[in-house]
C-alpha cells in the first residue's frame, strides 16, 4: 500500500481577500482589515508595541484585566501612561474620560469595549465620540464585543480594533484580526520604536496600495485556522450580524431576569453596563454561590474575580435557551433553591421576544 501524503493546500490570495472582505464587512468599514496569525491577545500586543513611544501620552481606561495589561505593553514602548482605573464593578463614564483628556492632552486614547472578566461593556460610541473631537488616536479592544454588540469601525472614527472569533462568533481562537484607519497606519510608521522584522509587527502585515499583483500570502497565517474562520464568518452573515447581537442581548436580558429571580444580584452595578456577551453574577458572603470548576457555561471568576464573581458565557452557540436553561438551573442547585419560577421567567422573556 502507498502512502498517502495529503500536505496542507496554502491558503490562497483568493482566500485571503475573501477573508479580509468579511472581516470588512463585520467591522462596517471600507478599510482592509490585517489578518493576525494567532489569538487576538497578539494583536492587542502588536498594537501596543507599535504605537508605544516615549515622548507619546497615552490615556489608558482601565475596567478590568485586558485594560490593565494593554497599560503595560504601553509602558513597556517607552509612552506616558496615564490611567483611569474605574471599580472593576463599574464601566467607565463619559464625563471622567473627557476630564482626563482635558487635563492631561494625551495624543491617544485606549480602552475595552467589553470585558468578558467582568461582564461590563463601555459607553463606547460616547467615548469615542470625545476623543474624535481631540483629535486623538482611538484604540480599542473588541474581542468581547464583536457578534455581541454592534463595532462601527469607520462611523466612530476608530484607528485601532482588535477581534477575535472565539467568544461571540463562535468561531476558532487562531487566526484573528485588527482593523487599522489610514491615521492609524500613519501613526505606527512614522514611529521609529515600531516593530519590524518582527512577529509584532503590524507594518510587515501591511498590504501596499496598488500591489495587487505582487502582494504575497503571509507566510505565518495559520492555514486551518484561517479557513475555519472563513466559515464562522460565513455563517454570522447567513444568520444576519444584526439577528446575532439580538440573540447575544436576548440572552443577557433572560439571564439578569432569571437569576434575579432566584434572588441573586448581577455583579455589574449599573443596567447600562450589562455586557451582552455574557453576564457576570456577584457572590454575596455567606452564599453557596462560590465554585472553583465551571459547570457548563457558568465558570468561576478569572485572577483576582475569583471568589467575587461567577461568569455565565452565554455566547456563542450558548446565545441560546437550552443553554440558559441550564445555566439557571445549575445556580439554582447551588443556592438550594426550586429553579421553576425562574426558569419560567426566563423562558416567557425568550418566548415573547422570538415571536415578536
Ligand atoms: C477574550 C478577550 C481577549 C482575547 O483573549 P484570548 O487570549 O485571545 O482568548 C482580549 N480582550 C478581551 C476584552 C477579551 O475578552
Amino acid at each position: 500500500m502507498s502512502q498517502q501524503h495529503k500536505g496542507f493546500v496554502p491558503f490562497t490570495l483568493s482566500e485571503h481577500d475573501q477573508l479580509t472582505h468579511l472581516l470588512a464587512r463585520l467591522l462596517s468599514t471600507n478599510e482592509t482589515p490585517i489578518i493576525i496569525p494567532g489569538e487576538a491577545i497578539l494583536g492587542i500586543e502588536m498594537i501596543a508595541a507599535g504605537i508605544s513611544a516615549p515622548g507619546r501620552t497615552i490615556l489608558n481606561v482601565v475596567t478590568g484585566p485586558y485594560g490593565d495589561i494593554f497599560g503595560k505593553w504601553l509602558e513597556r514602548g517607552g509612552a506616558k501612561v496615564i490611567e483611569i482605573k474605574v471599580s472593576f464593578d463599574e464601566v467607565a463614564t463619559v464625563e471622567a474620560v473627557a476630564a482626563a483628556i482635558e487635563q492631561y492632552k494625551p495624543v491617544a486614547l485606549s480602552f475595552v469595549q467589553a470585558e468578558s472578566v467582568t461582564g461590563g461593556t463601555n459607553p463606547t460610541a460616547e467615548i469615542l465620540k470625545v476623543a474624535r473631537s481631540a483629535n486623538l488616536i482611538t484604540i480599542i479592544d473588541s474581542v468581547s464585543a464583536i457578534g455581541a454588540e454592534p463595532v462601527l469601525f469607520d462611523e466612530w472614527g476608530v484607528d485601532f480594533v482588535t477581534i477575535g472569533a472565539q467568544k461571540a462568533l463562535a468561531g476558532p481562537n487562531g487566526a484573528s484580526a485588527v482593523g487599522i484607519s489610514p491615521r492609524g497606519w500613519e501613526f505606527i510608521s512614522s514611529n521609529e520604536h515600531a516593530p519590524r522584522n518582527s512577529m509584532l509587527s503590524l507594518l510587515d502585515l501591511r498590504r501596499p496600495a496598488n500591489a495587487t499583483d505582487s502582494f504575497r500570502v503571509p507566510a505565518n497565517i495559520p492555514v486551518l485556522e484561517a479557513r475555519a474562520l472563513i466559515e464562522a464568518l460565513q455563517l454570522i452573515e447567513q444568520e444576519g450580524l444584526e439577528a446575532v447581537h439580538r440573540r447575544h442581548r436576548l440572552a443577557s436580558s433572560a439571564v439578569i431576569a432569571g437569576l434575579e429571580a432566584l434572588g441573586l444580584e448581577p455583579w455589574q452595578r449599573s443596567e447600562a453596563g450589562y455586557a451582552p456577551l455574557n453576564t457576570t453574577v456577584r457572590i454575596a458572603k455567606g452564599t453557596s454561590l462560590d465554585i472553583d470548576k465551571s459547570i457548563g457555561i457558568v465558570a468561576p471568576g478569572d485572577g483576582e474575580m475569583l471568589h467575587q464573581l461567577l461568569r455565565i458565557n452565554h455566547y456563542g452557540t450558548n446565545a441560546s435557551l437550552e443553554s440558559i436553561e441550564q445555566a439557571i438551573t445549575t445556580l439554582a442547585e447551588l443556592v438550594g433553591k426550586d429553579p421553576s419560577a425562574a426558569l419560567a421567567t426566563v423562558r416567557s422573556i425568550w418566548e415573547a421576544a422570538n415571536e415578536r
